[in-house]
């Protein structure tokens, strides 16, 4: 009868909720009362560092929670690791026991287990010597197979409220998302997310950059050992796995991994899950975790969906760049065209304005393309100027602006540079145009230019370039193949 109502009791506590420490607290006490015992607790076994620690107890002051015991340790531990239950009459004639409450003469340790693997110990104490007869014993054993339903039911639950979550989460992502055409801001927005929706520690996203993959955005709490544009190498490990097979890698185990491998300093595990579209693959996510093996199968499931649709966001924010790039850019040359150089020098302008930093603008022009266009054919004349587009492009720093201000007529934004700087680059390109030989060009081919610097020559993007036109126009006057700078503005208060 005694048996059959403490089962039903432990049967019924369960049932009661979902709340695992509620569960937990309801079975202690059934298994105290009916069992008059002074100690009990559960003590659950952690995957990753195959440790016990306390996850419920009634009996003990506080402090319990920061025990850990190894697999073999104290009878908890050997109950654990033999998958039996353990039992020590007198504990002072035990040595497996290890003391925690001083008044204990008898303990019992059974395992908890789902199938065949060990979840955890429930632990009974009493005060008593000999206090656990056979039948109690049996009794025990058969109500901790409540304790591990309850465990097993509780984790289920919690696992389905995730996937719920991260359901909520795919549908937010995807409606996020797409509206998102600025391709920095998508990959921000993409892990921040998902980061939040998987409740990782850490989410990086790569793009990969012909042998290559660059980190493009990360959020989360872990430390990067590599920042924002930092590169991994495609054909290492493990990502030479994930480009080539198109398939997602998990690493349960990375606390041994060589520091190159990981992007945190306190990576313990980490799932990569490439990003492909239309069969290629753009990218790859990264989740990083600072615990082991904080991954399961089911999370893949979830996480392939959303990397789905981050890809394809990714790849129409790559389309409209691409677009938006075209507009900007010059059919004949490839360099920039007018319309970039219009936005860029307000830009510029804004710049220099702001934290004093200078910038100077040069108009630069072929001289006497007509006659070389109609001496040797417009389609040489186009050549021309791709070549000297190019010679440009080769010369100047990579913040520098070069575009195709019009037909033989080029405009270069210099930042961060003074008018007597200008006049230098101005003067190197010249030099380099006059010396270099021009394929099926039997003559010099040279070009004249003017520059002109903010604030001492205009202020304004009408002011600067009228300033640097002006200066093109006094050097075509001069005899053409040199650099004038333009006169200083009126008003300016600089050197006049
Ligand atoms: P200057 O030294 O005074 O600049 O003389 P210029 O002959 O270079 O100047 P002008 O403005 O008289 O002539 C510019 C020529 O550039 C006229 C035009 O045929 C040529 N041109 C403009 N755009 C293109 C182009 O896209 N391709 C070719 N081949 N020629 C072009
Ligand atoms: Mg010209
Ligand atoms: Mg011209």
């Amino acid at each position: 009868m005694r048996k059959i109502a403490v089962l039903y009791d432990a049967g019924q506590a369960v049932l009661s909720t979902f709340d695992l420490d509620e569960v937990l607290q309801r079975i202690l006490a059934i298994a105290r009362d009916y069992f008059h015992l002074q100690n009990v607790a559960i003590l659950l076994l952690d995957k990753g560092t195959q440790q016990l620690c306390v996850r419920s107890q009634i009996g003990w002051d506080d402090g319990q929670d920061e025990i850990r015991l190894g697999l073999g340790e104290g009878l908890t531990g050997v109950a654990a690791l033999k998958k039996q239950p353990v039992y020590a009459p007198d504990v002072r004639k035990d040595p497996r026991y290890l003391c925690s409450a001083k008044s204990t003469r008898s303990e019992l340790a059974v395992p908890l287990m789902v199938r065949d693997e060990v979840v955890g110990v429930l632990d009974c104490q009493s005060d008593r010597l000999n206090h656990f007869s056979h039948e109690t014993v049996d009794l025990l054993t058969l109500f901790s197979t409540q304790a591990s339903m309850a465990l097993q039911n509780a984790r289920l639950y919690s696992l389905e409220r995730q996937r719920a979550a991260q359901l909520q989460a795919i549908n937010a992502i995807a409606q996020q998302t797409t509206a998102v055409l600025d391709l920095e801001e998508l990959m921000r927005k993409v892990c921040c997310l998902i980061q939040e929706a998987f409740q990782v520690s850490h989410v990086s996203l790569f793009l990969r950059d012909e042998n290559d993959l660059v980190l493009r955005a990360h959020h989360g709490t872990l430390t990067p050992s590599i920042s924002e544009g930092g590169r991994f190498l495609a054909g290492a490990d493990p990502w030479s796995r994930i480009l080539a097979t198109s398939t997602s890698v998990t690493e349960r185990d990375l606390r041994s991994a060589p520091q190159a491998a990981k992007f945190f300093k306190e990576s313990a595990s980490r799932m990569s899950i490439p990003l492909i579209s239309f069969g290629q693959v753009l990218g790859v996510l990264a989740l990083d975790s600072s615990k082991v093996d904080a991954f399961v199968e089911a999370d893949l499931q979830s996480l392939e969906s959303v990397t789905d649709i981050c890809a394809t966001a990714i790849q129409n924010a790559h389309y409209v760049e691409r677009v938006k790039q075209l507009a900007y850019l010059d059919g004949l040359t490839g360099i920039f065209n007018r319309r970039f150089f219009e936005l860029r020098i307000m830009e510029e302008i804004e710049r220099a304005r702001r934290y004093g930093t200078g910038m100077a603008v040069i108009m630069a022009d072929i001289d006497q393309f007509k006659p070389l266009n109609d001496e040797f054919g417009h389609l040489l004349g186009d050549e021309v100027l791709r070549q000297v587009s190019s010679l440009f492009h080769q010369q100047l720093r990579k913040i520098d602006v070069v575009c195709r201000y019009g037909g033989e007529e080029f405009g270069i934004l210099l930042t961060q540079t003074s008018a007597q700087y200008a006049v230098s680059v101005a003067e190197k390109l010249r030099k380099m145009v006059e010396s270099w030989q021009f394929p099926g060009v039997p003559r010099r081919v040279t070009i004249s230019a003017g520059a002109a610097a903010f604030p001492e020559h205009g202020t304004t993007r009408d002011e600067l370039v009228r300033a640097a036109d002006t200066g093109l126009y006094t050097a075509k006057q001069a005899g053409r193949n040199r650099i004038c700078l333009a006169p200083l503005a009126r008003g300016t208060g600089v050197g006049s």
